[in-house]
């Protein structure tokens, strides 16, 4: 199936590994103009190097307002951004005790903010071009609220709200604003977080356990890859995607027990 994404210029926030790698690879591979970002020349340089198509970096801390605008700015001289990816976002676990007021606005900064900065810039050119695609990786755990990281399901769940709103603002435009909810995904991020979960076992059961102690109502009792999550991402941003908006699409192996 053609796509219809050739030639569309897409930026994708937090595009250094994990799922928003997978993500930039994905429309590479459709033929789209990726803007690749990360927060250090490092890990900006070294993903370009393993990319495939027309990609550009623009290293950009994308927690805050001036890092949302030099991202922005940076792509727009590539031309109008067509497809905007909300995918940078922060993951720990930490009990609902411990989690200082610090923590809270930082997760919010960067999960949330980051998104709703980075819509606010793009939505008046997609407005004016009658086409655009905007998508919030949020979680199942924006539904199904992580015990061990309250403040992270807090988070996944305002991007669902604002996602659904940015949809109705833009109702009748061309543009369209959908959350995909993954469920667990091994990317770098969560290699690290079942590392932390561990405390001292050995990763390989730690990871073999996690579905049956953690996660037990996922109907595949396994990681998704990051390219299954991407595929998803991929079709939204389609032309055959088109009335598809305001919506929460889920990718999470079946954990959350609804039907709709
Ligand atoms: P990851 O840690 O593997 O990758 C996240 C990327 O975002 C990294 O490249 C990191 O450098 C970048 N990033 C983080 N903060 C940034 C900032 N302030 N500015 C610019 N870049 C920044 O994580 P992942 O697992 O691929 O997660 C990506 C998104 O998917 C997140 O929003 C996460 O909440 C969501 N998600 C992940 C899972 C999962 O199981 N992996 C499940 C559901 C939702």
């Amino acid at each position: 199936m053609d796509f219809k994404l050739q030639g569309k210029l897409a930026v994708v926030s937090g595009s250094t590994s994990g799922i928003g790698r997978s993500i930039a690879q994905s429309l590479l591979a459709e033929g789209a103009k990726v803007v690749v970002n990360g927060r250090s020349e490092g890990s900006v340089s070294k993903a370009l190097k393993t990319l495939d198509g027309d990609t550009h970096g623009v290293v950009a801390d994308v927690a805050t307002a001036e890092g949302c605008d030099k991202l922005i700015e940076e792509a727009q001289k590539l031309g109008s951004i067509d497809i905007l990816i909300n995918n940078a976002g922060i993951f720990e676990p930490k009990p609902f005790e411990e989690i200082s007021d610090e923590d809270w606005l930082r997760f919010y900064e960067i999960n949330v903010m980051s998104g709703i900065r980075l819509s606010r810039a793009v939505a008046p050119q997609m407005k004016k071009q009658s086409w655009g695609r905007i998508i919030f990786i949020s979680s199942e755990s924006g539904i199904n609220i992580p015990v061990e990281m309250v403040h992270y399901g807090m988070t996944k769940t305002a991007q669902l709200a604002i996602s659904r709103g940015l949809a109705k603002t833009l109702k009748d435009t061309g543009v369209t604003v959908n959350s995909v909810l993954p469920g667990p995904t091994w990317s770098e991020g969560v290699e690290e977080f079942v590392e932390r979960l561990a405390e001292g076992k050995s990763l390989e059961k730690t990871k073999a356990e996690f579905f049956k102690e953690a996660r037990p109502s996922s109907l595949i009792q396994r990681f998704a890859s990051t390219d299954e999550v991407a595929s998803l991402v991929t079709y939204l941003c389609s032309e055959q995607a088109a009335a598809t908006t305001g919506a929460s699409m889920r990718c999470d192996g079946g954990i959350v027990d609804t039907c709709f």
